[in-house]
């Protein structure tokens, strides 16, 4: 037998999946047999380093070979659309530079505040309304979230905390464990959630390591996904999620409506349809943030209401996600009622 390398079994295998994803626009679309597709025009150098692409190849084997509009490809790929400036958008579309309650911890809304666990995720969704967000002022030099965790235990108002970033399942169990145990000291703590996408990019993620370290926490947990497609959703992925749930954590899905991805009633309802049948339930349907380089995804919202309409005729109620805009300076997220005109 061939003795693993020692630089490789420190990380899991997660870890090492997670590092081996796709960097490169060209080697991606060659992999998918796209090397000669003439409509994906791809974004300049510099956009690209900025915000570069990022894909872990489970994600990838879930696209369409020889599709350019294959929906899981087009949230990945950069593309020139990017470069336009578009009036209205902008680096902070949601106005969390003036949420900001200590470095990494924004809190908007009565009894919450979000954390930036970390910036860094495993994969770079285009529409990110984050990808501009200053994450290296956001987190001390030593990634112990000293200054925010400060902050949250002096403010006896804040009832629950939310791991976010970033991606906080790109967090060690090491870390993360580091983290809730710090949190176990903040007596007015009732709920922990965790916003990460990682469930359904690199469903290795959810390991027996990280289901005993959810398992063991003192707080009822509500674990909030993020899919956009039903082609996101394989057999890995429902095995991962049902991981969680039989881990104790109340699972809850939150996606974008994303132009030329999922802005179809069909492809709702089967995104709906399926992510019950993995015990996770509806919980947003986000209009597009305007954050820029993404307005190629925008969806006009009398669309987006019709789409709802059709959604609620077609599903029972505890199936249609909530549509709702993010509008600066609101006590919550303003929800979008459904329209009343046919789509
Ligand atoms: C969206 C958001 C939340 C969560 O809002 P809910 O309506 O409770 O899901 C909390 N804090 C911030 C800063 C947010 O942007
Ligand atoms: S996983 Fe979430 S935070 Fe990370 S790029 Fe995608 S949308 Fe943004």
């Amino acid at each position: 037998m061939i003795p693993a390398s020692p630089d490789k079994r420190q990380f899991s295998d997660w870890q090492q999946e997670q590092a081996a994803g796709y960097r490169n626009p060209t080697e991606l679309l060659a992999a998918l047999n796209l090397t000669d597709a003439p409509s994906l025009d791809l974004a300049a150098g510099a956009l690209q380093r900025e915000f570069p692409l990022r894909v872990p190849h489970s994600f990838v084997r879930r696209m369409r070979k020889s599709d350019p509009n294959d929906p899981l490809l087009r949230q990945v790929l950069p593309l020139a659309a990017e470069e336009h400036s578009v009036l209205g958008y902008s680096a902070d579309p949601v106005g969390e530079a003036a949420a900001q309650n200590a470095p990494g911890l924004l809190q908007k809304y009565h009894g919450r505040a979000l954390l930036i666990a970390t910036g860094a995720c495993a994969i770079h969704c285009r529409y990110c309304f984050r990808r501009e967000f200053p994450y290296a002022a956001q987190t001390d030099r030593f990634g112990r979230w000293q200054s925010a965790l400060a902050a949250l235990a002096t403010d006896t108002t804040i009832e629950e905390l939310i791991l976010s970033g970033g991606d906080p399942l790109t967090l060690s169990d090491r870390r993360l464990t580091e983290l809730t145990d710090r949190l176990r000291g903040i007596a007015h703590l009732r709920r922990l959630r965790i916003h990460t996408r990682q469930p359904i990019v690199l469903p290795a993620r959810i390991d027996r390591s990280f289901t005993r370290w959810l398992s063991s926490l003192p707080w009822p947990v509500a674990l909030v996904v993020h899919c956009n497609h039903p082609a996101e959703i394989d057999a890995e992925v429902v095995g991962a999620l049902r991981e969680l749930r039989a881990a104790g954590a109340t699972l809850l899905n939150q996606s974008v409506l994303l132009a030329g991805v999922n802005d179809d009633a069909q492809v709702l309802a089967t995104l709906s349809q399926q992510l019950f049948a993995a015990s996770v339930l509806p919980y947003y349907l986000h209009l597009l943030d305007p954050v820029n380089g993404a307005a190629h995804f925008d969806v006009p919202e009398d669309r987006a209401r019709a789409l709802l309409a059709e959604l609620a005729r077609r599903l029972p109620g505890y199936l249609v996600p909530r549509l709702v805009r993010e509008i600066p300076g609101q006590p919550a997220k303003t929800v979008v009622s459904a329209g009343t005109s046919p789509l």
